[in-house]
């Protein structure tokens, strides 16, 4: 508990850490307060590209806590930063939702989708089968491609839906390629960013979160402190079944308060 006293910056998931769909987990805003008193900060990650930093802005405002959007960073923004540093001035296509097309414009990535140099694809949920024949065609010739995150299914109210891994799956399967570079959660390049927007050091940073595959194994793999919530996802069981193994575990987020 001791290296809890250490963290300057807590990287938190959102769904299953901080709210639970549209209801925030008892407790939360009080380890935001915590953290506020004692001098820390903290850093939303969101692996979800289908929307942009203010649409979680106003969700989080809507269960009472008020940040601005330098507190959120989506894998899309993180995918932006990417492409600025190592693909600088690329004409990119871009797969995805209005909200990551106007992510990608904002971070001044030139939009082309006649003749691309790039490949981008993210989490859209306005797919349809000309987009999906006109990415294909892309990733097939051989242009960079790059996908914003790696997850197969997203958490609804009903169960799942379909998210970007299953959308790497159909161009993989069709074109016979999977993505150069994943960015999102357990991949580096979230980190990068994360590291870049808090100017702090990879120890003085703790990733804390409710999925063991994603969550934990960004905080393990990147040689953070990692924290797992048992608000979300993981069960006793998965968790007690998983190579992949926590730094240390808590209830909820605010069960940290006491060790900060
Ligand atoms: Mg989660």
């Amino acid at each position: 508990m001791d290296a809890l006293k250490q963290i300057k910056c807590f990287l938190l998931d959102m769904d299953g850490t901080f709210y639970l769909g549209d209801r925030i987990i008892e407790g939360s805003l009080s380890f935001i307060d915590t953290l506020r008193r004692t001098g820390r900060d903290f850093l939303f990650l969101t692996n979800n590209s289908s929307h942009n930093a203010l649409f979680y802005v106003e969700r989080l405002k809507k269960m009472g806590l008020s940040v601005g959007r330098e507190k959120i960073l989506t894998s899309g923004e993180a995918t932006a930063r990417i492409l600025n540093r190592d693909y600088k001035g690329k004409r990119a296509y871009v797969l995805g939702n209005e909200f990551l097309l106007s992510e990608m414009r904002e971070a001044g990535i030139p939009i082309d989708e006649d003749a691309p140099e790039i490949v981008v694809i993210g989490y859209d949920t306005t797919l349809d089968y000309k987009k999906m024949t006109r990415v294909c065609d892309l990733v097939r010739s051989g242009l960079p491609y790059i996908a914003t995150h790696p997850d197969f299914n997203c958490p609804t109210e009903t169960g799942f839906a379909p998210d970007i891994g299953a959308i790497i799956a159909f161009i993989e399967a069709s074109a016979f390629r999977r993505p150069d570079l994943i960015v999102g959660k357990p991949h580096s390049g979230i980190v990068e960013a994360a590291l870049e927007r808090t100017g702090l050091t990879v120890p003085e940073l703790a990733m804390v979160g409710d999925r063991l595959y994603t969550d934990i194994a960004t905080g393990n793999k990147n040689g953070m402190l990692s924290v797992l919530v048992m608000s979300g996802e993981t069960t006793r069981e998965m968790l007690e079944k998983s190579e992949i193994r926590p730094s240390c575990v808590f209830g909820r987020l605010s069960d940290m308060n006491k060790y900060l």
